[in-house]
């Protein structure tokens, strides 16, 4: 990995490594089974500048690059992954629209506010009708007086219950098909106050709420269970022109950018649960004694140890590989779509041998392997299913053999 890291990747690697040991590993499991949303550790990742790693230090960032993000990601995944999709949904689908496509006045009025977790972010894409069809969204906005009224409903957004800033999409214009969809910039408020302002963050005064946007029933989800995942609701909510995000009209091609970049990060994800439930396996196979022996010494552990060492390899290359290219300024959403395709599918693999690695004991909550085995399944499915990633990488490879 020596060819994608520098000092400074290596020092903010540590770091997070050192807070996800000391501060998620204790805490992990009971949030887990409790479906408790992390305030307290977000309170700590925020005073650590978790929360805006990518972003100029003049929008309260911390100047960092997107290589560095990545490493935050899967540092936290190979923990905890509830904290690591906490970041991301936060960082990659809530915050980077404002920063790619908003005004300055929109940088400058939500991204310090996002950037030092003082509030979190969130990203309002899927509906019930339309999830891998996005292009299919049938929440409307029409036009009034000084901005747009919003109604519709999203589903399973990331942070709609605890978040106060989310970019989400309505059609403006249902003729114009994908190119009539776009972006808008909403807010509520927490559904955790009295938490919030126990902890000191997860809420501002300083954010104009809009009436008519609120929260749905939280979902009761088989992995990712310390994430707040829940519908968003727009009920005749006054968007004003000044929080349409990008230009009217380019919601869909730019969400399809910031989902570009997503499944870089829902690969680094995958890559950080993979690698998490590896080392739990193998340090428990040199641990295990059978036959008088330490199981690890059997070569059927030995394989399966040396198969998910080799994916891992594989899926790390791929994703960090994709990260660079991003950094150049080079195209890279074949690369994005086959890390997170690979990371996801290897982590599902992974944690399930980890699991067997384990026998009995890794069918309970005793060991993390069957938390991180649930919590890979959601890799395949969220931002693009498998399905879809292996839609765009034979779109591209198809359209270079014409070339
Ligand atoms: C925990 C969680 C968090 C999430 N967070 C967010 C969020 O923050 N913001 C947000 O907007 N969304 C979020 N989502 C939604 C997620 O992105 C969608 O669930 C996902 O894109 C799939 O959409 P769907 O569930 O409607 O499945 P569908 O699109 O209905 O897919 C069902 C099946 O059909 C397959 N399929 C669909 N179309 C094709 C095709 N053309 N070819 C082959 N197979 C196909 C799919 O691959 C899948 O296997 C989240 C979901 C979960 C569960």
């Amino acid at each position: 990995m020596e060819r994608y890291f520098d000092e400074n990747h290596l020092m903010i690697r540590d770091m997070v490594r050192d807070f996800a040991r000391n501060e998620i590993a204790p805490v992990a499991r009971e949030l887990d089974v409790t479906s408790a949303f992390p305030w307290e550790n977000v309170r700590k990742m925020g005073e650590l500048g978790l929360f805006g790693i990518p972003w100029p230090e003049e929008l309260g960032g911390a100047g960092m690059d997107g290589i560095a993000y990545m490493i935050v990601i899967h540092e936290l995944a190979k923990v905890d992954a509830s904290h690591a999709i906490t970041v991301s949904a936060h960082t990659t689908l809530g915050t980077s629209p404002i920063v790619a496509f908003g005004t300055q006045e929109q940088k400058e009025r939500f991204v310090p506010l996002l950037a030092s977790g003082q509030v979190l972010g969130g990203f309002g894409l899927t509906e019930p009708g339309a999830g891998s069809d996005a292009g299919g969204t049938q929440t409307t906005a029409t036009r009034a007086d000084g901005g747009w009224i919003l109604n519709g409903s999203k589903i399973f957004i990331t942070h709609a219950g605890v978040g106060e800033v989310f970019v989400a999409t309505a059609v403006t214009d249902r003729k114009a098909g994908p190119k009539g969809i776009t972006s808008f910039i909403v807010t509520k408020p927490t559904t955790d106050l009295d938490r919030a302002r126990e902890v000191g963050v997860g809420h501002s005064d300083a954010l104009e709420f809009i009436d008519g946007v609120r929260a749905g029933k939280k979902e009761d989800k088989m992995g990712w269970r310390a994430s707040d995942t829940r519908e968003l609701v727009f009920d005749n909510a006054f968007v004003p022109d000044a929080n349409v995000l990008g230009e009217v009209g380019k919601g869909f091609v730019n969400f399809l950018r910031t989902l570009d970049s997503g499944r870089i990060g829902i690969g680094a994800l995958s890559l950080g649960i993979a690698e998490g439930a590896y080392e739990a396996a193998r340090r428990y196979a040199t641990e295990r004694k059978q036959f008088g022996q330490a199981i690890s010494e059997f070569q059927g552990i030995q394989f399966m140890l040396a198969d998910m060492a080799t994916e891992i390899e594989a899926a790390k290359h791929l994703v960090y590989h994709a990260a660079w290219l991003k950094e150049q300024g080079r195209p890279f959403t074949k690369e994005a779509s086959m890390a997170k395709l690979f990371a996801s599918e290897a982590a599902m693999r992974i944690t399930t041998k980890a699991v067997q690695v384990h026998g009995g004991y890794g069918y309970t909550n005793e060991y993390p392997v069957e938390r991180m085995m649930r919590d890979a399944k959601i890799c395949e499915i969220g931002e693009g299913t498998s399905e879809i990633q292996r839609l765009v990488i034979a779109r591209h490879i198809l359209r270079e053999l014409s070339h």
